[in-house]
């Protein structure tokens, strides 16, 4: 699997960097689009096909979402580049509601995308097939696994204001772990545990001072904690404000974690496992 970071600014867009949006290669070759906040279809269009991605959402805050409606344009309308197939959408419950009113004329409507897509929850009736990852409490909840091509995606609940996801990508032997936004929460290090790769955000900085709103962002130390707990290969920390400290980000992960700790940026490429 190899993953391209289109953009990976925490909580909006920066001058030079997209917000969050990670396009994800798989080993049949299919492309998998994780978030896509302002700027990554502009991104996704000068790196690949964006009428020929498969789109999930950690969660539905803007800048994880707000590029969306542009590319349901891109699907259906482009001359020559549309879709070609329906392909998957997988998200929150209020995927198919939330980013429906975001493509509608007027805001009674909600537009209906299932012709391009087929809409799918993390939470919802699993196809039947579906393992079930983890149902071992200890380590925590796991919802059972949806199927994208060749890769099997999982997700653990976050801790954020509005619904909200973790994700175990797995494919061909090679899993990462994107923990979208969240709080610090036991369910990290339980999805996490042994992926070869955790994409973490880091959005408080070094350490959390107390002086943040609760219930809303990791900072680099727990980052760190949750790496060394799950034993993962390598730390990406990741959701940097443009206003954020990202070298106080990595000092507090590698104040927990002993393994290759990084900082994503936009146009990075990461080989993840074999
Ligand atoms: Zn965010
Ligand atoms: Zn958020």
């Amino acid at each position: 699997m190899d993953m391209t970071i289109l953009g990976c600014s925490g909580s909006l867009s920066a001058p030079d960097n997209p917000a969050s949006g990670y396009l994800l290669r798989m080993a049949d070759g299919r492309e998998i689009l994780m978030d896509m906040g302002p700027g990554v279809l502009a991104r996704l269009q000068a790196l690949g096909r964006p009428g020929d991605v498969d789109v999930v959402f950690s969660h539905l805050h803007p800048d994880h979402c707000s590029d969306f409606p542009s590319l349901v344009v891109w699907q259906r309308f482009h001359p020559t580049e549309a879709a070609a197939v329906r392909h998957t959408l997988l998200g929150p419950s209020i995927s198919a509601l939330h980013l429906g009113r975001a493509s509608a004329d007027h805001p009674s409507q909600v537009d209906d995308f299932s012709d391009i897509m087929d809409v799918r929850s993390w939470h919802g009736p699993a196809p039947q097939d579906a393992p079930v990852a983890f149902d071992d409490e200890s380590r925590g909840t796991v919802y059972p696994g949806h199927h994208i091509g060749s890769a099997v995606l999982y997700a653990a609940p976050a801790v954020h204001p509005t619904e909200s996801y973790m994700i175990r990508v797995e494919d061909g032997g090679a899993s990462l772990v994107y923990s979208g936004d969240t709080a610090a929460t036991g369910h990290l290090a339980a999805l996490a545990t042994g992926a070869d790769v955790l994409l973490c955000e880091a959005t408080w900085g070094e350490r959390d001072n107390g002086g943040n709103p609760p219930q809303m962002h990791l900072s680099g130390e727990e980052a760190g904690q949750a790496a060394a707990q799950a034993g993962v290969g390598r730390l990406i920390i990741t959701h940097i404000p443009p206003w954020g400290d990202a070298e106080g980000a990595l000092r507090g992960a590698r104040r927990f974690y002993d393994g290759p700790v990084e900082l994503a940026r936009p146009g990075m490429d990461v080989r993840i496992g074999g």
